[in-house]
């Protein structure tokens, strides 16, 4: 199983949106892109929300059945370790494998001395084809990268493995994700990390890095857009190369993780991708429910009420719900309107403050970043809040469909 060269992330966590997510897709395929849909949902948030991954793989296939895609698409394992793989071995045809705690613990000596060995040929001026500059690598250097990043690697390995002995080989979609570390990796650690994941003979056909620059959940990148830029297109430099001197799948290809609403380097994304002919995998942060919220501020009446109180109760929950999230979310709480003050809104006001539209004077990154985290308060609503989807779902699917096509797709792929 190959994934696509453009494909997409989307995570819908009340799992009512398949249908307007997948049109988004159709839309873009009308206008000349063919990106496939990834479901995913992580583990935290299926113990959030009390859900299981067989409930995503239902929405998946309901979805393409009723729109008659006959594209491919995938059900995504996101994040997902040895402790909690299981759950998803059925349910998904596409596994990240999360290796971020593993980090920056060092392997075993032995380990280390003969990965240093094994690629010291390296080492010198590294000539990169597609790179102008050449990266400057020591043996030391060798050593520094396999000290931090070799014992995650190996983590990866155990997991592909485990995954690979329930699934068959060529079954499964492998992602090995590096994103939720502390320090960005540099295009250099990401050539030694990717010759690493070859000798632990994992099949992995997107990689996710954590990049330069904050990539904080459903707002716009934060960070130095050139040098995003510049690491970007290296990376993708470096993928080709590895993919030719370490046997790597030929399909390889970036992922780029919280990847929805970073609007400020689809440009250089964009670029980027057409220059190298490169493939890209987009995985969204789960904002197609502020859409939801969206919508029923728009639709008035009880879906007005119902956007209020969930408001209201992240407000007051604020500590608890920004926790889980506290490094990938910035929020100036001096900038949070009151309870009393929304109380006062009416839909449009609540839905320009929510919407992720930068030209509009009412947006407002913190409102939205705490409802954002804010979905456990919708999930213990149950009924009050799935009927609400029910009743106003076409113009919460209007929504849903116009970011994911319009903010999206078209930026980067169109
Ligand atoms: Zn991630």
């Amino acid at each position: 199983m190959q994934i696509e060269k453009y494909s997409m992330g989307i995570g819908d966590r009340f799992a009512h949106q398949g249908k307007a997510q997948l049109q988004a897709m159709i839309q873009a395929q009308a206008a000349g892109a063919t990106v496939a849909p990834v479901w995913n949902k992580s583990h935290r948030e299926h113990t959030i929300i009390h859900t299981a991954p067989a409930s995503v793989r239902a929405e998946a296939d309901a979805a393409v059945k009723a729109l008659g895609w006959k594209e491919a698409y995938h059900v995504d394992a996101d994040h997902i370790g040895l402790k909690n793989v299981d759950l998803f071995l059925d349910a998904s045809d596409f596994f990240t494998l999360d290796v971020a705690d593993f980090t920056g613990q060092a392997a075993g000596e032995d380990d280390i001395r003969a990965f240093v060995e094994k690629y010291s040929k390296y080492a010198g001026e590294l000539a990169v084809p597609g790179i102008d500059e050449t990266f400057h690598v020591t043996k030391n250097r060798i050593e520094d990268i396999a000290a931090k990043y070799l014992l995650a690697v190996r983590e990866a390995g155990k997991i592909y493995r485990h995954v690979e002995g329930k699934k068959g080989k060529g079954n499964f979609i492998t992602e090995v994700s590096m994103d939720e570390t502390d320090n960005p990796q540099t295009p250099e650690e990401m050539f030694f990390i990717l010759a690493a994941v070859a000798d632990e003979g994992i099949p992995a056909q997107t990689i996710a890095p954590k990049f330069t620059g904050r990539f904080n959940k459903g707002v716009d990148y934060v960070g130095d857009v050139a040098q995003f830029a510049k690491e970007f297109q290296q990376d993708i430099a470096v993928i080709a190369f590895a993919i030719r001197e370490f046997g790597l799948p030929a399909n390889l290809k970036l992922s780029v993780h919280s990847g929805s609403d970073k609007f400020s380097i689809y440009g250089p994304i964009r670029e980027a991708i057409r220059k190298f002919g490169a493939g890209l995998h987009l995985k969204t942060a789960g904002t197609t429910w502020l859409e939801e919220l969206i919508g029923l501020a728009e639709a008035g009446g009880q879906g007005l009420a119902i956007a209020k109180d969930v408001y209201a109760a992240a407000l007051g929950r604020f500590d608890e719900l920004c926790g889980p999230y506290a490094t990938v979310i910035d929020i100036d709480r001096n900038k949070l309107p009151s309870a009393e003050i929304v109380a006062g809104w009416g839909g449009q006001d609540y839905a320009a403050a929510l919407r992720h539209d930068q030209a509009c004077d009412a947006y407002n990154p913190n409102f939205r970043q705490l409802l954002h985290v804010g979905y456990k308060v919708a999930a213990e609503m149950g009924e009050r809040y799935l009927d609400a989807l029910k009743e106003f779902e076409e113009v919460i699917a209007k929504n849903v469909t116009e970011n994911i096509l319009e903010r999206h797709l078209k930026r980067i792929f169109l």
